[in-house]
């Protein structure tokens, strides 16, 4: 077996050699500073990898994504020359070939698969009344004994969850496991518009393409569990063969420190005031209390994880 070189702290072994990884930015607004470090640390763990980095852009949520955000994506990543070898080129070939509602049949079929299998159920509770039987808006399970139509219009579909569900998962130093957190108990895989939810299509799109690295920020590592209790229900086994990487968030290590030296974080913002692309890394790296001058994605990820390493 092939490993590749790269030594994350706290990581006493290398990654082993993967195929695929992904970017997967969201269109609901332009691309930031945040992105930008998260996109790095991808690329780093790719190359040194071995894998090929997908460009997968989630955009079924129709009300938040707008047309300039998506070519804002496109934009932003070549001006700051980061790479992506599969997905679309530019915003003609994501509407054409790649946008989320061309792979509708397989989320449809997911979402089938789990009602026949009596793994979901449906509530028509709102956020108002979630929030008034617990103040921290989880949800307690109220519908499951109602026995509602998952058919009739305006419920959701929540998975069965059972409480405290262990999840095993390959994290970068190997087999791992972690209970199912209660902020996901019964989380939803169909909104109430029909259309099917993050965790779903995410999970649908991540086998449907065989991603099996996934680089993302620790805000969604409860997420991930989520996702890894979706792909056992759908029987996708080979969903838990990914190794996760999740990857501390830039601006809880950077406090305000970023928008105080850069005004708007958005790539796009700071391109239009005259930034080249080596001042946003090095923006960036100063942000993360890396010293040295640093000209791109390369630089900036492996002097980061030096820096965590303590040399
Ligand atoms: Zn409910």
């Amino acid at each position: 077996m092939r490993f590749c070189s790269v030594q994350i702290p706290a990581v006493p072994r290398p990654f082993p050699a993967r195929l695929k990884t992904r970017i997967a930015p969201t269109p609901s607004g332009y691309l930031h500073l945040g992105n930008v470090f998260s996109f790095a640390l991808t690329a780093f763990l790719a190359e040194n990898c071995g894998a090929r980095i997908l460009l997968r852009i989630d955009d079924l949520d129709r009300e938040r994504v707008r047309p300039e955000y998506i070519q804002d994506i496109f934009d932003t990543l070549h001006f700051l020359e980061l790479p992506w070898h599969e997905g679309p080129k530019d915003a003609m070939m994501f509407a054409n070939e790649y946008a989320q509602e061309h792979r509708m049949p397989l989320y449809r079929q997911a979402l089938e698969q789990l009602k026949e299998d009596e793994r979901i159920f449906a509530c028509n509770c709102s956020r108002k009344r979630i929030l008034t039987q617990n103040e921290q808006g989880i949800y307690t399970g109220s519908c499951i004994h109602k026995h509602l139509d998952p058919n009739t219009t305006d419920v959701s579909w929540r998975l069965y969850t059972p409480p405290g569900a262990v999840l095993q998962y390959h994290g970068p130093d190997g087999p791992a496991a972690a209970v199912l957190p209660a902020t996901q108990q019964y989380f939803i895989v169909r909104k109430k518009d029909t259309f099917p939810a993050y965790q779903l299509a995410s999970v649908v799109d991540d086998i449907f393409f065989g991603v099996d690295l996934t680089v993302r920020g620790q805000d969604l590592y409860d997420s991930t569990l989520a996702q890894l209790y979706l792909a056992q229900a759908l029987s996708k086994p080979s969903f838990g063969n990914t190794v996760f990487y999740h990857h501390d968030l830039l601006l809880a290590l950077s406090g305000d420190k970023l928008s105080k030296s850069a005004g708007d974080t958005s790539v796009r913002y700071l391109r239009k005031e005259g930034w080249k692309p080596a001042d946003i890394y090095i923006l960036i790296g100063k942000a993360l209390g890396i010293p040295e001058p640093l000209n791109d994605w390369r630089t900036l990820a492996d002097r980061y994880w030096r820096l965590m390493a303590g040399h």
